[in-house]
């Protein structure tokens, strides 16, 4: 796509194309708006795995909220601490802005990141000129900029823009979780209940590339098997004992031939540990696996799979904690409804859009799941996420805000 300050001028008044024109012309005159939002999100840590950083994260969350649309309410709504683990990490944080058009749309967001507290430290937040293709981009670095601080900064420019042109729009939920990125098992019940009577829910992931968007994710299942067999001398009386680690080789063997790449089914043994000496029968072994489905008959074949399977040494006992955490998530026709919204807004920039299915959950999975309406991969674009060299492509924000604000301007049911 091309850069926001060079929009192709054939847009017809009231489209998805001219909204998102002038929401793209008028947040590329606050490049410096958006970068000061940006470097205070990212400044203000958040590990998943930090609450007191939690707790401060979603207090200037809340705050910078109501700094964008003073008067509007903005709640912190805790889920299920003893799952997350702790009130802060259970936390969503709620805004409702008011629209004139009909319903609500919900924008979904994360503010936690994979990246423990003091990273800022040897990774500050930094803006840099970065060329590739031959075409030099600002980018922004720093923990989470792209996954997904970024996308939360658009998200809500994108709104306080139709708002100051005065294009209606439906009322927008922003919920923003702290636990995403260890599965949302605190905060999904909020997520739901927030969107249940929804129009939709845009998810503030990141799109990658430049006009990327996701219409589909795989499910994720994470099970993790626990063998314990009996320890004896593996010279002296190896028949007496009964070896774990024997009898998880033969599961991973089992589990691994579940997978169907054609399908999009992978099955992954990601750890394997057990036994304590080369001369024991091992009495314990341990085993991880990361499950991936594109379909929930697949999920469920393969799930099927796994828990029909037994030890061929009936002395030894096998245990699996987990599940689908994220089930899989498939473009409903009320999403391609959307996609539609997304093509005639970049189409009258004489653009086309990329969409994706990726491999990786999201809590858009959590949301289709509960029969919610979805399109997901509307934040920034970028790479990186999870790793040291992330960025986010400053120049491309109000471009992916002007597409998210011609797909909730535009929605629709939304009249
Ligand atoms: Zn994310």
């Amino acid at each position: 796509m091309s850069s926001v300050d060079q929009p192709r001028p054939v847009v017809c008044a009231g489209t998805p194309a001219h909204t998102g024109t002038l929401v793209r012309q008028r947040l590329a005159a606050q490049s410096d708006v958006l970068n000061a939002d940006l470097e205070r999100l990212v400044t203000t840590e958040t590990p998943s795995t930090d609450p007191g950083s939690l707790g401060r994260g979603a207090d200037v969350l809340a705050r910078w909220v109501r700094q964008r649309w003073p008067g509007v309410e903005v709640e912190q709504v805790v889920g299920d601490a003893t799952v997350a683990g702790s009130p802060e990490a259970a936390t969503v944080v709620r805004a409702e802005i008011p629209g004139s058009l009909p319903g609500t749309v919900v924008l979904l967001g994360h503010h936690d990141t994979v990246f423990d507290t003091g990273t800022i430290e040897q990774r500050p937040f930094s803006i840099a000129e970065q060329t590739w293709e031959g075409r030099t981009r600002r980018v922004a670095h720093g923990p989470g900029v792209f996954d997904m601080k970024a996308g939360i900064v658009l998200g809500v420019h994108a709104i306080a823009a139709l708002d100051a042109q005065g294009i209606p729009r439906p009322t927008v939920r922003l919920l923003i979780n702290a636990d995403e990125e260890v599965g949302s098992l605190g905060s999904r019940g909020v997520l739901v209940k927030q969107s249940e009577h929804a129009l939709g829910a845009l998810v503030l992931e990141p799109g990658g590339c430049t006009g990327t968007l996701k219409y589909a994710r795989k499910g994720v299942g994470l099970w993790d098997v626990n063998a314990t067999g009996i320890a004896s001398h593996a010279g002296l009386d190896p028949e007496r004992g009964a070896s774990a680690i024997h009898a998880l080789a033969d599961l991973a063997c089992h589990a691994v031939s579940l997978a169907d790449p054609a399908v999009g089914t992978t099955v992954n043994v990601g750890t394997f540990s057990g036994g304590g000496r080369a001369n024991v029968v091992a009495p314990a072994a341990r085993l991880e696996l990361d499950v991936r489905a594109r379909t929930v008959r697949e999920a469920e074949r393969v799930e099927g799979g796994l828990l029909s399977w037994s030890p061929a040494d009936p002395r030894v006992r096998v245990t699996f904690d987990g599940g689908w955490n994220r089930p899989p998530w498939q473009a409903t026709d009320a999403t391609h409804a959307l996609i539609r919204v997304a093509e005639q807004a970049v189409a009258g920039w004489g653009l086309s859009l990329d969409l994706r299915e990726v491999g990786g959950a999201s809590d858009g999975n959590v949301l289709a799941d509960a029969g919610i309406t979805v399109l997901d991969g509307m934040g920034a674009s970028g790479d990186g996420a999870h790793a040291a060299h992330e960025y986010a492509v400053l120049d491309d924000m109000p471009e992916r805000a002007g597409l998210l604000a011609a797909v909730v301007a535009h929605w629709p049911c939304a009249g």
